[in-house]
């Protein structure tokens, strides 16, 4: 009797045994091959683990699957080890684990095979004299496609920057043919050279930190650590180009807001080899075709967000993190892993070098560098002969603000847009306002949901939860007084954006939020008219922290600076120095010196002074010490159980439950793991859902891991359990 045990996509930690299918024989079924199969009501996709002899369920019970979709397996034993490995390291339910492991085509069910595309060969009696002179498009093509006898593919052509509607009019003159091409079979490169573009000259720092990756043979962890603008694309493209003379392959993540087109070119413009790039706005199935050309060794550099750290590769040669310290490399919901962490899990399985690169690295990550555990390889000058931004802080308390702007700071911009030259002003607050207020009796519009005021905007007008996403009309009236006189408190960029316009009315303002890029190409649309380098204000949030390249920017105005000091989360301080230095690092790129301003109430604030005064690693060595001092993360390792009801208090009581079932394990001063909590979540109420938190707290990560395995054990098992939703968070980002 053979069973087979199926990782299938569900929160029970358990594999499943079914039957072959029927008119199959077991012994030619391979782990990583999909079935069909009815799982309860039903019908999902199950990844063969293991052909076994043996079930604890009995034979009768078993049901067969339905039919199996793979001659082969689809997800590689490389893969299926790190998602297994990553599903035991974050308590996550293996079958889950690993179907994120497949791109969702997958764990559709599709077949995983590449689309078929269209393949192009010269006529037998093309000639490039048929053409026009001033053709210049269509002769070019048709000088590629004579060059390639063989035929070339459409993707090839177009991953090597041609424009492909010259074919069509070549087409329809009957000098080229078009078949049906399996991308798999065909491997055209249309060129031999790995450079398209000569590399920079490297300056001694940048020099250093390449020679010391190319050295790596085997698995090691490089932390670049180079101020913004200091040249780490650089670096990156140099050792990608080592590793691609020795027939490799290199996998870059970037952040979730950072894969934009002009990071993709930048790797495009430098190599001559096919790119692959898995981007939000792809459908499933052209990410699987870039899936399977990962995996078959076709795409030489994959550029991907978090979960392409999934990817297969045929054959890995380096793992590159760019921006390290980024928080959308933890998934924040179901499987939570780090895909940072499972880099650096990846490299020493694969054997090869992983780099992190950051102007502003995580302190776990200089923790580790600074333990020795990563080479430590810092740029801390700017490339080429761009100058650092100055920074300056403004007090702004008892100065009398227009929705938020200090009559020092508009002149400031008023005096750079005289220069011809553009600002970027950052405020981390979409809408109109984040509240709306009853000036009769101070009711404040709240959602109902959530532990929460209500955004309101204005574009189109709404009140909007940012927490649970409800959206309400605006109302006329106040709903406990009747009065007429509702106002907007405080300011998001859609009311700041009003208010430049007033300021500067010949001005551009160019607003960048969630909001204002809803529609496809509508940040291209921005990016372009910056790129053209006339006066203009740049408005907007976080999303212009990353990736973007202002080479006309000289002023970076900080509307306020104090949003992280005085978080409840020990990581505000962390967090907000990145953001401010990430966002002043887009000042003064090119020849233009940078100067950057950043309004606070809190200007002799430690924190603010040594960023201003001595730079991110003068204030992580500082907030390093104190989370020493505090035996915090990463002087001590976390884990969250997390808890979630629709009545009040019951998640906090199922914890404080838990935390006394557990309460066998000693709980001294001494002892491997501390408790902490339950607690209310910072936010109690989100969604309409009650939630509360339980922090485990230990000094090895051994112990932690003991106690958390029995922990999902015993939740699983527990009756109680089940009344609530629970989740564990292994190395929590956000604690409170
Ligand atoms: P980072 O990734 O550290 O922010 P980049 O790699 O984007 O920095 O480099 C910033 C700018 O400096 C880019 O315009 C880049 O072309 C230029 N640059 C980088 N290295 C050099 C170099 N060695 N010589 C001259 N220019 C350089
Ligand atoms: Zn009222
Ligand atoms: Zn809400």
């Amino acid at each position: 009797m053979k069973i087979l045990r199926l990782a299938i996509p569900s929160p029970l930690r358990r594999l499943f045994d079914y039957l072959p299918p029927e008119g199959i024989d077991p012994d030619s079924l391979q782990p990583g091959s999909r079935l069909k199969i009815s799982f309860g009501r039903r019908e999902t996709i199950g990844l063969l683990v293991e052909v076994s002899t043996h079930s604890e369920v009995p034979t009768a019970k078993l049901k067969p699957a339905k039919s199996l979709l793979d001659l082969q397996p689809v997800l590689p034993d490389t893969i299926a080890r790190l998602a297994r490995w990553a599903a035991n390291y974050y308590h996550h339910a293996e079958g889950d684990a690993l179907h994120q492991a497949l791109p969702v085509a997958l764990r559709h069910g599709e077949p995983c095979e590449y689309r078929h595309s269209w393949f192009w060969q010269a006529s037998p009696n093309a000639t490039l004299d048929t053409l026009a002179k001033n053709a210049h498009r269509q002769r070019e093509l048709l000088a590629v496609l004579l060059a390639h006898p063989q035929g070339i593919s459409q993707e090839a052509l177009r991953a090597e920057g041609y424009e492909l509607s010259p074919l069509k009019a070549l087409r329809e003159k009957q000098l080229a043919l078009r078949s049906q091409h399996n991308p798999q079979l065909h491997h055209a490169h249309a060129t031999v050279d790995i450079l398209r573009q000569p590399s920079l000259a490297l300056n001694d720092e940048q020099q250093t930190a390449l020679d010391s990756i190319r050295q790596e043979a085997g698995f090691s962890v490089s932390l670049l650590d180079g101020v913004t603008g200091s040249g780490k694309t650089e670096v990156y493209l140099q050792a990608i180009e080592h590793i691609l003379h020795k027939g490799l392959q290199a996998l870059i993540l970037v952040p979730e807001i950072g894969l934009t087109p002009q990071t993709i070119a930048r790797f495009k413009a430098r190599f001559n080899v096919p790119v692959v790039a898995l981007h939000s706005g792809l459908t499933d199935r052209q990410r699987l075709d870039g899936w399977l050309k990962a995996r078959d060794g076709q795409a030489r550099i994959i550029i991907g967000t978090r979960s392409a750290i999934f990817t297969p590769m045929a054959k890995p040669g380096i793992i590159i993190i760019d921006e390290e310290h980024d928080t959308s490399f933890k998934q924040q919901d179901g499987f939570r892993y780090s895909a940072r962490d499972l880099a650096v899990y990846r490299g020493r399985m694969e054997h090869i070098p992983v780099v992190l690169g950051s102007a502003t690295p995580a302190l776990e990550s200089l923790h580790n560098a600074l333990e020795g555990r990563y080479h430590w390889l810092k740029l801390t000058q700017r490339a080429g002969n761009s100058a650092p931004p100055s920074f300056e802080l403004l007090d702004i308390r008892q100065q009398t603000l227009s929705d938020g702007l200090s009559a020092i700071l508009i002149d400031k911009i008023r005096q750079h847009l005289q220069q011809q030259t553009q600002v970027l002003v950052f405020l981390n607050r979409r809408g109109f306002a984040p509240s709306l207020m009853c000036h009769a009796c101070g009711w404040i519009a709240d959602c109902r949901r959530c532990d929460a005021n209500l955004t309101l905007h204005r574009q189109p007008p709404r009140l909007h939860c940012h927490h649970c996403d409800q959206q309400h009309p605006i109302p006329q009236h106040c709903p406990q007084c009747n009065s007429t006189e509702l106002q907007p408190v405080g300011a998001g960029t859609e009311r700041t954006e009003q208010t430049l316009q007033a300021l500067f009315p010949k001005t551009p303002i160019l607003r960048v939020d969630r909001d204002s890029t809803q529609r496809k190409d509508a940040m291209q649309n921005i990016m372009h008219q910056v790129q053209q380098g006339d006066p203009c204000i740049l408005l907007g949030t976080q999303m212009l922290a990353k990736g973007h390249h202002f080479p006309r920017v000289t002023l970076v105005a900080i509307i306020n600076a104090d949003g992280g000091l005085f978080s409840a989360d020990f990581r505000g301080m962390e967090r907000t120095a990145q953001l401010i230095l990430q966002v002043a690092g887009r000042a003064g790129r090119a020849d233009h010196p940078g100067q950057v301003i950043m309004q606070t109430h809190h200007a002799d604030h430690p924190m603010l002074q040594s960023l201003v005064a001595q730079g991110y690693d003068a204030f992580a060595t500082l907030e390093l010490q104190q989370r020493h001092q505090a035996q915090l993360p990463p002087y001590c390792h976390y884990a969250l159980l997390r808890a979630e009801a629709t009545q009040r208090g019951r998640a906090e009581a199922f914890l404080a439950a838990v935390r006394q079932q557990f309460a066998s394990f000693p709980n001294t001063e001494t002892a491997p793991c501390q408790w902490l909590g339950p607690l209310p979540s910072p936010m109690e109420k989100r969604g309409g859902m009650f939630r509360a938190q339980l922090l485990l707290q230990a000094n090895q990560r051994k112990p932690l891991h003991q106690i958390l395995s029995q922990l999902s054990e015993y939740l699983e098992h527990h009756l109680e359990a089940r009344k609530v939703r629970w989740s564990i968070d292994v190395d929590p980002i956000d604690t409170f």
